[in-house]
């Protein structure tokens, strides 16, 4: 039988119409523009000049402190600038401008396609390599993957759990890669469970990918019996985090706590893949899988995207914005972010745009609160959203901390929910930020 979490959720149409829709390379670009901020934490510092010619996965910026990632060259060619350029939302950051010329590697990337399966690495090798890669994680946070990775001293890891569940409607990029590289990432899995000390690992999978699960059973079965396969039951946001360890291990991360803190570590398998990439075949982290998909589109499409490509080079590959086309989300349509810089460049986390028309976006008129309390029911952390947007807008601080506004995991299900349109997780997000902050700044006990 299926497995989820215990209390809310919804079950939004997942339109996953781009399920079969294999992997394509996407074609070279002229111009990579590659961001120095992709990961959270301290942007890395560039270590290359402007006039330096640079070859696919060398070294252009280097990890500034703990919480921080190397960033390695997508591409091939001359380094026009080192200048600060806008993401996706406006904000600038500091950006490696490269004027593609040709496609050539740095020596002792193994991009042969046989599966490498010996882990010949000690966990101490495998940490240092996936850091030099420069992974993080893929499932949205892009933490750097070496430090969730490694747990402090006091605390230790049983389990490592796999996300697989991708419960954000219209993604595919995870069912993709579970589909045509099912075995590097459980290898990928297997290097992690080193890294980690444990002995044994879950991978959860929502049950609308059947086939996926098929694949991972049966290969689990065969040859990596240590991975248990485990179906999850279609409700969004069953790959969050918390509910994903609810739902597998039933254990409960305490509020402000991390996964660590009930012996969990959980990566999520396109984490899995890089890592794979990463320790067998020395790649660094310089591509990802994208979905481009929507219902205005006539062909869907799952791309296999070098980091710093932008969005407006993705649309001319697509043959243009589809006429229905109003809005560009990064990501999908529950937690993504709107495109306001078409000019911006992907990330390394990027796995998605999704484009929506008139109809897909249309949020009606915000009304009075009827007191349902359907954002109620819906809220898997257990919140009153009415009650946190109220004291949002009152701006009642300490009110919104003794309601634990700080547990929100900003998965939307309350404003999806809400027959007023009242724009709960706008407000919310907000106040969060600002609790966060000030029991952050709190001494430590
Ligand atoms: S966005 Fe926050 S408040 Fe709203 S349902 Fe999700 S966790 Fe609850
Ligand atoms: S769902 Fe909307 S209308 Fe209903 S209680 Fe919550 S905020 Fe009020």
């Amino acid at each position: 039988m299926s497995k989820t979490f215990s209390i809310g959720g919804i079950h939004p149409n997942d339109h996953k119409i781009s399920q079969n829709a294999a992997i394509e390379d996407f074609p070279l670009v002229d111009i990579a523009y590659i961001s120095m901020a992709q990961h959270l934490g301290a942007p890395s510092t560039p270590v290359v000049a402007k006039g330096d010619y640079v070859k696919v996965g060398q070294l252009l910026g280097k990890a500034n402190g703990f919480i921080s990632a190397n960033i390695h060259s997508s591409v091939s060619g001359q380094v026009t600038s080192i200048e600060k350029i806008a993401d996706l939302a406006g904000n600038l950051s500091e950006h490696v401008v490269i004027k593609v010329d040709g496609d050539e590697w740095i020596d002792g990337i193994d991009r042969d396609k046989q599966i490498v399966r010996d882990i010949k690495l000690d966990s101490k090798q495998i940490l240092d390599k996936i850091a030099e890669c420069g992974v993080v994680g893929l499932g949205g946070a892009a933490f750097p993957t070496h430090i969730k990775l490694s747990p402090p001293p006091n605390k230790k890891a049983e389990y490592l759990l796999v996300n697989g569940a991708e419960c954000e409607p219209y993604l595919t990029s995870d069912y993709r890669i579970m589909m045509e590289s099912p075995e590097e990432i459980l290898i990928g899995v297997r290097i992690m469970m080193k890294a980690l000390g444990v002995t044994k690992a879950y991978l959860g999978i929502e049950e609308n990918k059947p086939l996926a699960i098929k694949k991972m059973k049966e290969l689990c079965s065969s040859s990596y019996s240590d991975i248990i396969v485990v179906s999850l039951k279609k409700r969004y946001p069953q790959g969050g985090e918390k509910q994903l360890i609810q739902a597998i291990t039933k254990r409960e991360v305490p509020s402000m706590g991390l996964p660590i803190d009930v012996g969990v570590v959980v990566q999520n398998v396109g984490t899995a893949l890089a890592v794979y990439e990463a320790v067998q075949k020395n790649k660094p982290l310089i591509d990802g899988i994208v979905t481009v998909t929507g219902k205005c589109m006539t062909q869907q499409r799952n791309f296999k995207l070098r980091v710093g490509t932008t969005y407006d080079r993705i649309m001319f590959a697509i043959g243009g914005f589809p006429k229905d086309a109003v809005k560009l989300i990064s990501g999908g349509p529950m937690m993504g972010k709107a495109v306001s810089r078409i000019d911006a460049a992907s990330v390394k986390s990027t796995s998605a745009l999704l484009l929506l028309t008139d109809d897909d976006t249309r949020r009606g008129e915000e009304s009075n609160c009827i007191r349902c309390a359907k954002c109620v029911e819906v809220c898997p952390m257990g919140l009153e959203p009415y009650l946190l947007n109220r004291l949002s807008r009152a701006g009642r601080i300490e009110d919104l901390e003794t309601n634990m506004v700080h547990d929100c995991i900003e998965c939307g299900c309350c404003i999806y929910t809400c027959p007023s349109n009242i724009p709960l997780l706008d407000t919310i997000r907000l106040s969060k930020a600002q609790v966060i902050k000030i029991i952050r700044s709190r001494p430590k006990k």
